[in-house]
């Protein structure tokens, strides 16, 4: 998580609030996996491990609910409303914090979701631009590892796993699949879940 210059409302003085962002890009990473970068004015401070709750409907001052009309007794009922026919996102879903970056615009938050729902289709779909209610941040950070203690990063990804966790200084176990980054090499090596604890090279050196 880089900070640098922040010229808008200063974040760090905010609290836990419901903040309007504003979609920068919506990333389709794969086939059911987008990253959505949302920009508010300000956001408080956040740590890594926390999370948000993204209203996964349109909440924008020009939403009009479609809930009420007209009956005429003895009549069937003809609703039409968007809220009636199709099903929304009632509930605010839950995403982690993926990236967070204080510009001189604003603070861009980095959400990484996957399709399995109706919340996060209607995040699939959204549009640089349009406006979307975040409430946050919640929950627990990581905890960084003490001064006696290791953190190991365990994954299947080169690329991703075993490459980001390096950047930051933390060793990296990777579990032998097809290779995905050329250049990259794990600090340790293995096939089953089983073994890794039991890797001489994970055993502490008194
Ligand atoms: C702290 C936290 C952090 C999270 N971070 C992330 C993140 O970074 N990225 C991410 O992708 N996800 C994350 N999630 C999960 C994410 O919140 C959910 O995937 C999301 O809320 C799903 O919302 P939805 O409206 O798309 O799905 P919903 O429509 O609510 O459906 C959820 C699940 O229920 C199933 N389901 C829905 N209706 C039915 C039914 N009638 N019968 C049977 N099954 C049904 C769906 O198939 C789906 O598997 C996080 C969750 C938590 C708790």
């Amino acid at each position: 998580m880089a900070s640098s210059l922040v010229t808008g409302p200063d974040s760090s003085a905010l609290k836990r609030d419901q903040f309007a962002s504003t979609v920068v890009e919506n990333v389709n990473l794969c086939r059911e996996h987008y990253r959505l970068v949302l920009r508010c004015e300000a956001f408080p401070a956040t740590r890594p491990g926390q999370f948000v709750q993204v209203a996964c409907r349109d909440t924008g001052e020009n939403y009009n609910p479609e809930s009420e009309f007209e009956w005429d007794e003895g009549q069937p009922l003809a609703p039409a409303g968007a809220e009636l026919m199709q099903p929304l996102a009632f509930l605010r879903r839950p995403f982690s914090l993926a990236g967070r970056r204080d510009t001189a615009n604003g603070v861009e938050l980095d959400l990484i979701q996957r399709i399995v729902g109706v919340g996060t289709d209607w995040m699939s779909r959204l549009k640089p631009g349009d406006i979307v209610d975040v409430l946050g941040p919640l929950g627990n950070a990581f905890r960084l590892p003490g001064e006696n203690e290791e953190a190991l990063m365990v994954g299947n990804s080169l690329a991703e796993d075993v490459a980001g966790a390096q950047a930051v200084g933390i060793r990296a176990a990777w579990r032998r699949s097809a290779p995905d980054a050329e250049g990259v090499t794990a600090d340790v090596t293995f096939d089953e879940l089983s073994e890794l604890l039991a890797l001489p090279e994970l055993q502490r050196t008194p």
